[in-house]
């Protein structure tokens, strides 16, 4: 080591226990502290998703939120803005992937806080900002997005230069808090199946094997699969329902998920991107697609006079046929749609 000069080895120690003992109004902001179980790898940069619908609030906002409190202390973030009314919906925030932190780029506490954690958040190639699923931040006249990464910060030419808050969104794999910082996973499906509550949730333990599908990454457990896209998101398909799409092959008819399994009067259902498969205990399990799903739904799912279906979609007579409780519903090219009940 350097021999320092006496005077200044005294300025240094002075310096440094200065540091030491002064309160932390001079110390640097805190960062955020990582969850124990991280993985090394991290989560792919997040695509653009621009909103398309109203929501609340959803869950990774809400712990981001709750993060940033815990970390920073009392500072006002909001999160949620009221969709527009006859208007569309153009934030993030409609969607509830948004949140805003009331910081003042004016005063340097503030804006050394804001610093210290943006930095942080995009230390390492965005590290933070990947295991978070940060989609894009402003803050005082500049803008970072993961999807332009590459080009780091940019200037912000939007009507409002964000100087009292920072504005961060989040991806829907981040809003849903299924990016690694809240799973410990970096695959997709892999984290749905932890959020959904791994090996307690409905889809039991992992197994390997199991049939591959067009376009989508697969995970298979012992009760189900969890399949993922970046257009449908994770979505898992388990039980009888998973079972039908599964071994008969329903994905050609209906495509991927696009919602988890959820209950019905009476049964259990799951949408898909050309259709929806219904189950009961009377009926099993059966997909509806196309034309003949359009006219069950308008005549209320299975809550209307139809019911559940019964069959699959298929061909008799000549025409496409689907059976259900109360009826059957078919379609031809020339002659259209055809409900026939009691
Ligand atoms: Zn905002």
């Amino acid at each position: 080591m350097r021999r320092l000069p006496l005077a200044a080895a005294a300025l240094a120690t002075a310096v440094l226990s200065a540091l030491v003992t002064s309160p932390a109004a001079s110390a640097a902001a805190p960062v955020p502290r990582a969850p124990a179980g991280l993985p090394a790898a991290v989560d792919d940069l997040a695509a653009y998703e621009g909103a398309t619908t109203c929501a609340d609030v959803q869950p990774g906002t809400r712990e981001l939120r709750d993060l940033l409190l815990t970390t920073y202390g009392r500072q006002v973030i909001g999160t949620h803005r009221a969709c527009p009314v006859g208007a569309a919906v153009d934030s993030e925030h409609h969607e509830g992937r948004a949140l805003d932190w009331m910081l003042d780029a004016g005063d340097p506490t503030d804006a050394a806080t804001a610093r210290t954690f943006l930095d942080w958040l995009l230390a390492d190639d965005a590290a933070n900002a990947r295991r978070l699923g940060v989609m894009y931040v402003i803050w005082d006249g500049r803008v970072w997005k993961s999807y332009r990464a590459a080009q780091g910060w940019q200037p912000y030419a939007g009507p409002n230069p964000h100087t009292d808050h920072v504005h961060v969104s989040l991806s829907r794999r981040g809003a849903a808090a299924e990016t690694s910082w809240w799973t410990g996973r970096t695959d997709p499906a892999e984290a749905h199946w932890v959020a959904l509550g791994g090996t307690r949730s409905a889809l039991g333990d992992p197994v390997a094997g199991g049939p591959r599908f067009a376009g989508a990454s697969a995970r298979r457990y012992e009760n189900g699969t969890v399949l993922w896209t970046r257009d449908t998101q994770a979505r898992a398909v388990w039980g009888a329902i998973g079972a039908a799409y599964v071994q008969r092959g329903l994905a050609s008819a209906v495509g991927l998920p696009v919602t988890d399994e959820f209950g019905v009067p009476g049964g259990r259902a799951n949408h898909f991107q050309r259709g929806s498969v219904y189950w009961s205990p009377r009926t099993g399990a059966h997909e509806v697609h196309g034309a003949i799903r359009d006219a069950w739904a308008a005549r209320g799912w299975e809550s209307g006079r139809l019911g559940f279906p019964t069959s699959d979609e298929r061909t008799v007579g000549g025409v496409r046929r689907s059976d259900f409780q109360g009826g059957y519903v078919t379609w031809s090219a020339g002659r259209g749609v055809s409900v026939h009940t009691g």
